[in-house]
This record gives C-alpha cells, sequence and structure tokens, in this order.
C-alpha cells in the first residue's frame, strides 16, 4: 500500500483515480485546488503525487517545480496526466521534474502500470522512465465526457495515425 497525492480540479477524474488506486490497495487524497497542493502533499507525505497539468491558479508543471525544490518533497515520484498531448508537452513536463507521463483519457492498465513502477523506482532510487510511458495501447480506455471535451480536438487519435510526427 502506498500513499498517493492526487491533485486534479476534475471531480469525474478524482472519483476515478481514488477508485482505481483503492482497488490496487493504495491509500489515495485528493486535492482539487492546487494553491493547497504543496501543504498537503507536506502533510499527507506521499510515496507518489499524480497530477493534473491543465489546473487553474497554480499549473501542474509549477507545482511539479515547486515539489522538486521542496527540501522535503524534491524526491517523491510524480506522475502527470493531461487532456493535451501535443509536440514538446512530455519534454516540459519531464524537463519540469515528472518522471511519467500519462495522458486523457487515461487507459486503466497503463494507469496501474506507471503508478508501480513509480513506486518501484521510488523504493530503487531514481532511474531512468520508461520512453514510451505516454503511448497509447489497444487496451479499452476509461472515458468521461469532462476529459473529452478538455482535450483538443486532434482528429483520430494517436494510436491510428502518426500525422504528427515530421516538424
Ligand atoms: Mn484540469
Amino acid at each position: 500500500m502506498a500513499k498517493i497525492l492526487i491533485v486534479e480540479d476534475n471531480a469525474l477524474n478524482i472519483k476515478l483515480f481514488c477508485d482505481l488506486l483503492a482497488a490496487h490497495g493504495h491509500q489515495p487524497e485528493a486535492v482539487t485546488d492546487s494553491r493547497n497542493a504543496l501543504d498537503a502533499a507536506r502533510a499527507f507525505d506521499p510515496d507518489l503525487v499524480i497530477t493534473d497539468i491543465q489546473l487553474p491558479h497554480v499549473s501542474g508543471l509549477d507545482l511539479i517545480r515547486l515539489i522538486r525544490k521542496d527540501d522535503d518533497l524534491s524526491r517523491v515520484p510524480i506522475m502527470a496526466v493531461t487532456a493535451y498531448s501535443a509536440r514538446g508537452d512530455e519534454e516540459r513536463i519531464r524537463a519540469a521534474g515528472a518522471q511519467a507521463y500519462v495522458s486523457k483519457p487515461i487507459s486503466v492498465v497503463r494507469f496501474a502500470e506507471t503508478v508501480d513502477e513509480l513506486l518501484k523506482s521510488d523504493a530503487e532510487g531514481p532511474k531512468d522512465p520508461e520512453p514510451d510511458a505516454q503511448l497509447k495501447s489497444d487496451e479499452p480506455e476509461i472515458d468521461n465526457p469532462e476529459s473529452r471535451a478538455n482535450q483538443v480536438d486532434e482528429g483520430p487519435g494517436p494510436g491510428e495515425a502518426g500525422g504528427e510526427e515530421d516538424a
């Protein structure tokens, strides 16, 4: 069992993430207002932080940077979850200090695998993240109207067309 802090402004995603994590035997705690996230993290002392990127007030990228600079939290693994997957997003998220990146709508299997990998890497010390952590597979996906509404209309999913590849 691991303590996992979720920073997410969407209630449906909070419920989804909490249910998934609890089903895997973890202890999730959610913060909806990112202005409270750093204090909540210090109090909760999580083994993993999962943060949305599109957050009002303090963005997910800024929150990741704040956690990395915090004396008590700097070594906590961070997994970013974002509805946008524009070219360069993953690099920005990793440069800010997150170890992993999962696109919404999330794949339940990918989400759980990434959580497991980060909790393992926490025990073993820092290591390189999986290079393909954001790739979609053909697993079933959880979808909900809000996360779909948040998503830029980008035509066929990344798994179906590689049209964004050329610079
Ligand atoms: Mn959001």
